[in-house]
């Protein structure tokens, strides 16, 4: 707590703040905590039921560092006039509650702190000044205690310093020494108080009280002197402050100081609304405190006078409600989507005893305007988890607010960086905050998890976009590969043909004829099989070029080349040009009589083409043929096999042309 208490307290007592109108219809009161524990529980219950008439509802904001613009919509709804009226009870500031706190001061909003103090602004709290004197004198005058041991709390807290000061005054009143060594320091912690008083019992034994400046020190004094022998209130008395059902023991009840927390935070509102309606009056509140008389101090305590809370019941529900939430946590955490979450919490928000409920989560923008979407709504009895977006400067969609009703709650759904959205609802009847705590903690959890996994599936369906759209480039490259590959092919082969084709005719050319020539050889060879030959040569061409023209010679022998193709047309039968006007025909397998009778039907074949030749002696276009065969089994070279063709044509030339020769004789068919 950083800034001590106003001199003298120098406010007025709650009940002296005239009544003011309501908050304006549609606003809401915030309350920023640090934290949710008993004490602000205990504030919270106070604010509620002071507002309740008037239907203001009051949205608890815990306190967070500022992490991005999503976490401003509280800030937006302050400025957008939602907001009626500030409660702060953060002790420290993280960045929202400063910015909040900030803004409505600006704006001239009603602004009250509790516990905290802040310049300028109207301070509630519990009246420590009487409240140590109350205690101070049960213990002096109706207890006689005469030397008490006094539990500081942390070193700059203005509740230690009013407590402390109350002690000094109360004993110097009474004409008492303050013993300094009987001024112990504990910190407000427990266990540091159970260090202290165990300390001074090694010391001395002659304290006949302990007055702790908290109630968790007085259960450390408890301890202690009870780990040393001595009984409380037996031989010592022990007192707290703060009345904190938590740390209350299980065998001992603590005398303590009432905070009236409730009564805080009625005071509160009250400030507020007076504040509102400009009235006076807007001072520092100091609220009355009841000292509370219980087992720790009984020897002097009046029968009946020691108030005893109903703890069974209480207990009772908590456990009821404790299955509940169990089964909540557990059906929350089984969640594979949004949807189902949606789901569950409207399956169960009506079984908590909640009026009703609005699940509202930020929508992801980026770089776009900020949005919200309301996902469930609960009221009446009547669930929907229609998903209904609005803008996100609303708290709720048009229409939606008039449906919360006058004790809304709001549970930011948040962690760390990550800002999911906020539950605002109506608990039902007595203290359901716990309750909402799980529930904000597991809706949260839950939260995280789908968001979670919602990235990591965004990372794979990523990286699977990357891996379909490489595989498809892939794709077209190897598609384009093969079409190159088909074209290189295809070019290949015609280069092939163009290679081994004679262009004139078609024919084989010279260099296909001597390949076909060593590999029929070859092949003859092996088989055991003979090997024929026949060379063609047009007679008196240099003649028909003459007389016809060059271009009529190369139609002359494309019709040559023709007629000779279609006489070797057995399989292996290979007819080429291998010369200007020279042809040859290649029969493998073929014998002597065999070589003879094709020569006979090439002869034939170009004779029969009929083409008028003039300066030839036969009248018609015509052909010598020489033919030759050999065994290659036998031994010899390819090479022979020319020749020998070579020469039966010579000797056909040499007997008048227009006939056929083979090895032994020149056969001239009639015409
Ligand atoms: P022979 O009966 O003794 O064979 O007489 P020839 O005139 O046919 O023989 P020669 O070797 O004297 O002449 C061959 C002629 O064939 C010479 C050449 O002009 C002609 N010739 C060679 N290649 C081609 C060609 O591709 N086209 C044409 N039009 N003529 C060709
Ligand atoms: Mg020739
Ligand atoms: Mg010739």
């Amino acid at each position: 707590m950083p800034a001590p208490v106003p001199p003298g307290g120098g406010g007025v007592l709650a009940a002296e703040v005239p009544a003011a109108p309501p908050f304006a219809l549609g606003s809401f009161v915030v309350m920023v905590v640090d934290e949710i524990t008993g004490y602000q529980r205990g504030i919270l219950g106070g604010i509620e039921d002071e507002l309740a008439d008037t239907g203001t509802p009051v949205l608890v904001a815990v306190d967070h560092p500022r992490t991005g613009q999503d976490e401003d919509f509280l800030v937006r709804l302050l400025e957008r006039g939602r907001v009626a009226a500030l409660v702060v009870t953060a002790v420290q500031f993280k960045e929202i509650g400063r910015v909040l706190c900030s803004r409505a001061v600006a704006l001239g909003l009603p602004v009250v702190t509790i516990s905290r103090r802040l310049p300028g602004i109207v301070n509630v709290d519990a009246d420590n000044a009487t409240a140590t004197r109350e205690l101070m004198a049960h213990l002096l005058d109706e207890c006689g205690v005469r030397r008490p041991a006094l539990l500081r709390g942390v070193p700059d807290s203005p509740d230690s310093a009013v407590r402390e000061e109350g002690f000094r005054r109360a004993l110097a009143e009474r004409g008492l020494e303050v013993d300094e060594d009987l001024v112990l320091e504990g910190s407000f912690r427990r266990e540091l108080a159970h260090r202290a008083v165990t300390a001074l019992l090694a010391r001395r034994r002659d304290v006949d009280a302990v007055v702790a400046t908290n109630d968790a020190m007085a259960h450390g004094a408890v301890d202690a002197l009870r780990m040393a022998g001595l009984s409380v209130p037996g031989d010592v008395l022990v007192t707290g402050f703060d009345d904190v059902p938590a740390v209350r023991g299980p065998d001992l009840s603590l005398t303590t100081v009432d905070p009236r927390l409730d009564e805080q935070g009625r005071a509160a509102v009250r400030s507020l609304r007076a504040q509102a309606a400009g009235a006076g009056g807007t001072g520092d509140v100091r609220v009355p405190t009841t000292l509370v008389r219980r087992g720790s101090t009984r020897q002097a305590a009046a029968p009946g006078s020691v108030p005893v809370p109903a703890v069974g019941d209480v207990e009772a529900v908590a456990r009821l409600d404790q299955d509940h939430l169990l089964e909540i946590t557990r059906a929350f955490a089984d969640c594979t989507s949004l949807e189902e979450l949606v789901g569950e919490l409207a399956a169960h928000v009506p079984r908590l005893g909640v009026r009703s409920c609005f699940l509202v989560l930020l929508q992801e923008s980026p770089g776009g305007a900020p949005a919200a979407r309301l996902a469930l709504a609960y009221a009446g009895g009547a669930v929907s988890t229609e998903p209904v977006p609005f803008g996100h400067d609303e708290l709720l969609p048009p229409g939606h607010l008039a449906l919360l009703g006058g004790r809304a709650v709001m549970r930011t759904l948040a962690t760390g960086a990550c800002q999911h959205g906020y539950l605002l609802l109506e608990p039902g009847r007595g203290d359901r905050s716990r309750m909402l705590d799980l529930l904000q903690v597991d809706l949260t959890r839950a939260l995280d998890a789908l968001a979670r996994e919602r990235r990591l599936q965004q990372q794979a369906e990523e990286l699977e976009r990357v891996v379909a759209l490489r595989t498809r480039q892939l794709e077209q490259e190897v598609a384009v590969r093969r079409e190159a590959e088909a074209g290189l092919r295809r070019a290949n082969a015609e280069l092939e043909r163009i290679a081994l084709r004679d262009p004139l005719t078609g024919l084989a050319n010279r260099r296909a004829l001597d390949g076909a020539l060593a590999g029929s050889w070859a092949r003859a060879a092996r088989a055991g099989e003979p090997l024929a030959l026949a060379v063609c040569d047009v007679d008196h061409f240099k003649a028909y070029n003459d007389r016809y023209g060059h271009p009529a010679g190369d139609q002359c022998l494309r019709a040559v080349a023709s007629a000779l193709a279609s006489v070797a047309v057995r399989p292996g039968d290979v007819s080429a040009r291998h010369g200007g006007e020279e042809f040859a025909v290649l029969l493998p397998g073929t014998d002597e009589a065999g070589a003879a009778h094709v020569a006979g039907r090439l002869l034939a074949a170009v004779r029969a083409l009929g083409l008028e030749h003039a300066g030839s002696a036969h009248a018609t276009v015509s052909v010598s043929v020489g033919w030759s065969v050999l065994r290659p089994a036998r031994g010899g070279r390819v090479e022979d096999l020319v020749d020998a063709a070579d020469r039966a044509l010579y000797r056909a030339k040499a007997a008048g042309r227009d006939r056929v020769a083979g090895p032994a004789e020149v056969h001239a068919p009639a015409r």
